[in-house]
């Protein structure tokens, strides 16, 4: 099948031409991210390939739709970026790769964990700078530690896994508990008790209408006195000023972020000789010892370029082929 794949970065390219050795479809790249301006480059492709921060709202559906697109293939597992409704009023199918490695995300969960307790960021620089003092640096043993995981799904259960390596007690809150999670010893409590009791707090649950702000002034309140909390699901997850508040006030100790709710304005580009128009993202990287920012590269390792770029082109061919596609994002799923 004719693909036009949008956002495309050099390992975008690298990854799916290696796939598509087995799959033989005619792949174009595009560095363009897909908007409503863009839409026009889809013209005449029956499917497109689209990352998070492409625009996939009515104006752009109807663009693509109108230009002969019946398929978009999301190279990603999250789809809360994508108008569904309209989506499905104007016949296009939308696919997506639903799991890839809930290892990458969950392991890089546990790096920002162990760079902000120990501060390895700074110590990083520290010793670059011939400053061998320890001030400052001090961390607290995760063993023993509580924390409260949010969703226990794929990701949130391999997090689970990993943290009760590190000997800590474990809370979780989800609509739908995991047996494998029950199994390891994970304790099911609602939201306010899991954040009146955790030292680490890690969100691992989608972006949907009612998870919208889910950490936010009233939440932040409730907090453990100092907690940690990390971010490696979606940016508006959490009220960013609530949490810059929080941060000030010391009702929360720190921040690790791979996600940031204005990300696309900034993440994947190299913005290095750009002044950074966000404030709320400058202020967030001021606090230079509790606060950690990686620009959305959880899920970025080999293992998982590979299976997006297997899923995303067999989700193709399935369509292609007329199969019913057991990747199909439905309406219902909201
Ligand atoms: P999943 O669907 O396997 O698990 C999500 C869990 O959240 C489910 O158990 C579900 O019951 C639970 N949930 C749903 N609504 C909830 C609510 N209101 N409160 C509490 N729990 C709720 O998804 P997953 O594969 O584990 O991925 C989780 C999220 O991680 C994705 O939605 C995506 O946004 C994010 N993600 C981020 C990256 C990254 O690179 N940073 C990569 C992949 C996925």
């Amino acid at each position: 099948m004719k693909v036009a794949i949008f956002s495309t970065k050099p390992y975008d390219q690298r990854f799916l031409e290696a796939a598509n050795h087995r799959f033989g479809h005619e792949l174009v790249f595009l560095e363009a991210r897909l908007t409503a301006k863009t839409a026009a480059l889809a013209a005449g492709f029956p499917a497109v390939c689209v990352f998070i921060n492409d625009q996939l709202d009515a104006a752009t559906l109807g663009a693509i739709a109108a230009g002969g697109t019946q398929l978009i293939a999301l190279r990603a597992a999250g789809f809360n970026h994508i108008d569904l409704a309209t989506a499905a009023e104007l016949g296009l199918t939308v696919v997506r790769v639903p799991s890839y490695s809930p290892y990458a995300v969950a392991e890089h969960t546990v790096g920002l964990i162990l760079m902000l307790n120990r501060k390895l960021h700074r110590a990083y620089n520290r010793v670059r700078d011939d400053n061998f003092a320890l001030e400052g640096l001090l961390g607290f043993d995760l063993h023993g530690s509580t924390i409260g995981i949010v969703g226990t799904g794929k990701i949130g259960q391999c997090f689970a896994q990993i943290m009760h390596g590190f000997g800590c007690h474990l809370l979780a809150y989800d609509i739908h508990p995991n047996p494998n999670c029950l199994a390891l010893g994970v304790t099911y409590v609602d939201l306010p008790t899991l954040l009146a009791n955790s030292d680490i707090v890690s969100l691992h649950c989608p972006l949907l209408p009612n998870t919208h702000h889910l950490i936010n002034k009233t939440s932040l309140q409730g907090l453990k006195p100092g907690a940690m909390l990390i971010n490696t699901s979606r940016g508006a997850l959490l009220n960013t000023n609530d949490v810059i508040a929080a941060l000030k006030s010391g009702q929360l100790g720190s921040l690790g972020i791979d996600v940031y709710e204005q990300e696309e304005e900034l993440f994947f580009e190299d913005l290095s000789n750009t002044v950074i128009q966000d404030d709320a993202f400058q202020l967030l990287q001021s606090f230079a010892s509790n606060v950690v920012i990686t620009a959305h590269q959880a899920f970025f390792t080999r293992n998982a370029l590979e299976n997006i770029a297997h899923t995303t082109l067999a989700n193709i061919t399935d369509f292609a082929e007329g199969h019913p596609c057991a990747n199909e994002v439905k309406l219902a799923h909201h």
